[in-house]
């Protein structure tokens, strides 16, 4: 069975196409720009280069018939027909209390994530352009969403239920959701496979790192607590988001500066974390840099952002009541030996030893980067979201999913 996949966003589209009978991706790329002058494919065939194509790609619809016309084109194809798709897995960041696994796409499903745009509204209106895209492009092919939420889908209400009026949640819908579950679920169960012991006896703390950052503690394979909240603002120092903060900063900065609620949102979500902090750049490479090269607002980020996450793993090594495994993923967690270090730094109290050695090679790739003799087992782990949505999304085909 072949499955594409997509990530919907509001310029971009990200896609992998999957021959899920050998579990491998044959091709995969990405639109940006989309609705914008200069609107590019970069497209790239399991074994052959990587290709750029420029176009009009006005909207959604256009951008997946440009993604199907790459799939099927002589040179840099890897099908020779569109029957030969037999299904597409979204990609859906909000799914709300309702939806706590995937879903086959119907009309009702439709209704409901749009009814869910409330609650997510930078994310699912794209999400649901991209199926709506695909009901044009790919009449009559199942389409399953796959929800970013669905992994946090256990928490208890201990974890969920903020400090304001409960009428507010059940009017609003006002709880923590948490974010990245495709992502903690895949590294957890890989991190269980890699450490040789089953996931239901493991307690451990996933770290996505990303531009985007968020923390799980993964409780014998159940998320019971995530740093996301009902947003994802809330918890680790990210890019451009600030993470956690007294709410009334938001309340005092709107009124001193005058500014609206946009301005007040987009102050938080693009300027502030490690832009904010350092004013150098929301990039952890560039910050590693300029930090490296004497920059001092630089090396505050870099510091705040490996404590922070330090406290959070303290918190849910408590939570669970132990702590067996500290997995980091992402573009900084699979990457960075030295974000990876500084979080782990003075942690052999609680049995936490990196081998430096290790860690300095794992770049990419999956290890385990703790000494032997480590009782708290730390790995870089790299994530494969879309693999997870492709396989949901055949079992759901495949009647394994109800
Ligand atoms: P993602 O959103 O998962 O693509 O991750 C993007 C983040 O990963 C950016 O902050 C990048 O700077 C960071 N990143 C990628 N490679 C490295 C690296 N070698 N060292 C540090 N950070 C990296």
């Amino acid at each position: 069975m072949n499955i594409l996949v997509l990530n919907c966003g509001s310029s971009s589209i990200k896609y992998q196409f999957f021959d899920m009978d050998k579990e491998v991706a044959l091709a995969k790329g990405m639109i940006s720009r989309i609705g914008m002058t200069g609107a590019v494919l970069t497209h790239k065939p399991f074994d052959r280069k990587e290709v750029k194509v420029s176009g009009e790609i006005l909207d959604h619809i256009v951008a997946t018939s440009y993604v199907i016309s790459i799939l099927l084109s002589a040179n840099h194809g890897v099908i020779k027909d569109k029957s030969e798709i037999h299904a597409v897995g979204h990609r859906v960041v909000h799914g709300g209390e309702q939806f706590t696994q995937s879903v086959l796409i119907t009309d009702e499903v439709m209704s409901e994530i749009r009814n869910l745009i409330d609650l997510a509204p930078l994310h699912n209106p794209h999400n649901l352009r991209g199926i709506q895209a695909c009901n044009k492009t790919l009449p009559n092919i199942p389409q399953v969403a796959v929800f970013d939420t669905a992994f946090h889908c256990m928490m208890p209400p201990t974890a969920y239920i903020y400090g304001i009026p409960h009428v507010l949640y059940k009017k609003y819908g006002i709880r923590r959701y948490g974010f990245h579950g495709t992502s903690h679920f895949y590294v957890s169960e890989r991190a269980a496979e890699l450490l040789g012991k089953p996931l239901n006896q493991l307690k451990m703390a996933t770290c996505h790192l990303g531009n985007g950052a968020s923390i799980s503690a993964v409780n014998r394979g159940i998320s019971i607590d995530t740093s996301m909240g009902f947003t994802p603002l809330e918890g680790l120092l990210m890019g451009t988001r600030s993470g956690d903060m007294d709410p009334a900063i938001i309340l005092h900065i709107m009124g001193r500066e005058e500014l609206s609620l946009h301005e007040a949102n987009t102050l938080m979500n693009k300027h502030s974390g490690m832009i904010g902090i350092s004013g150098v750049s929301s990039d952890m490479r560039e910050i590693i840099d300029a930090a490296n090269a004497g920059h001092t607002n630089a090396k505050l980020a870099l510091d705040i952002y490996c404590y922070r996450l330090k406290k959070y793993i303290g918190g849910y090594a408590m939570a669970m009541g132990g702590l067996d495994a500290i997995v980091f993923t992402a573009g900084i967690g699979e990457n960075s030996p030295l974000v990876r270090e500084l979080t782990c730094q003075g942690l052999d109290f609680i049995g936490v030893e990196l081998d430096k050695e290790k860690n300095s090679t794992a770049i990419g790739k999956e290890m385990i980067i703790s000494s032997d003799s480590s009782r708290i087992k730390v790995l870089a782990i790299p994530t494969n979201e879309e693999l997870v949505i492709a396989r949901d999304t055949k079992d759901i085909i495949n009647g394994i999913i109800k």
